[in-house]
């Protein structure tokens, strides 16, 4: 399996998803169609496949086009039927997706939206976050509450340290600058946004990420961190000692940074 970022509009990503062995590929996100569909002709692959993270525009909105160019299935929360564009195949957790030989499992990830899907590649360990689990980030409560957001991000962090995490926006440098505000002798946390800079000057993309680097770095999986847990504190007095009441004082910075 071969993933290939493709930037698209001002700071997304979609994912080029390659089945290496039949020559197909999924598109993870399809916002814009002429970016993926160089994409795959670089890897010499067809897109057979469509799998959608969330109903978002900047996520969703090449389905239709795609849909009407070439004969693909396309994934997405049965829910969102109606809400994601060109569904062909509306999925559960615990479904099955294949892509050639590839294999994902859609894990529910609410809060950014009630029917927000991440897409786990178990075997290959890639997980696609979409706007839920960002590098060093998550996702604006749109359609959930902090204790939703807390409890989609403990599934995605139950997965093994090496999981690569493919995520939909190139957020990491801002993301990293807010998490040194709230834990500023977290080396990780420092290092990490020297190398982040730098991938940027070069015009390099930060992903992927990976799920231990995220317990190391990301704000929103450190909740227990008390160096967070003294800089929230400070800034809101009125902040208890309870995990969610941490995370959504966090959340609530984020918004405003
Ligand atoms: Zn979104
Ligand atoms: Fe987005």
């Amino acid at each position: 399996m071969r993933v290939v970022p493709v930037p698209v509009l001002h700071d997304n990503y979609s994912y080029l998803v390659v089945d290496e062995v039949e020559k197909v590929a999924a598109v993870v996100d399809c916002a814009e169609v002429e970016p993926m569909l160089a994409a795959a002709q670089a890897e010499g692959a067809t897109i057979t496949a469509v799998l959608s993270t969330h109903h978002h525009y900047d996520h969703v909105g090449g389905n239709e086009e795609i849909a009407a160019k070439l004969p693909v299935r396309v994934y997405g929360n049965a829910d969102d039927d109606g809400r994601i564009p060109a569904l062909t195949d509306g999925v559960r957790e615990g479904d099955t997706i294949h892509v050639g030989s590839l294999v994902a499992r859609p894990i529910l990830v609410p809060a950014h939206t009630s029917g927000h899907m991440a897409y786990h590649f178990e075997e290959h360990r890639a997980l696609f976050t979409g706007d839920t689990l960002f590098a060093a980030g998550c996702g604006r409560l749109f359609e959930g509450d902090p204790a939703q957001m807390m409890d989609s991000l403990a599934k995605l962090n139950a997965l093994p340290e090496p999981t690569k995490v493919y995520c939909g926006h190139e957020y990491t440098v801002r993301n990293l600058e807010f998490a040194a505000t709230l834990e500023p002798k977290n080396k990780a946390i420092s290092d990490k946004l020297a190398w982040s800079a730098a991938r940027r000057r070069d015009g390099q993309p930060t992903v992927p990420s990976t799920i231990g680097s995220e317990r190391s770095t990301n704000p929103f999986l450190r909740t227990r961190s008390q160096e967070l847990r003294e800089s929230i504190q400070e800034r809101f007095p009125e902040v208890g000692e309870q995990d969610v009441e941490i995370f959504a004082a966090t959340r609530r910075l984020k918004d405003e940074f």
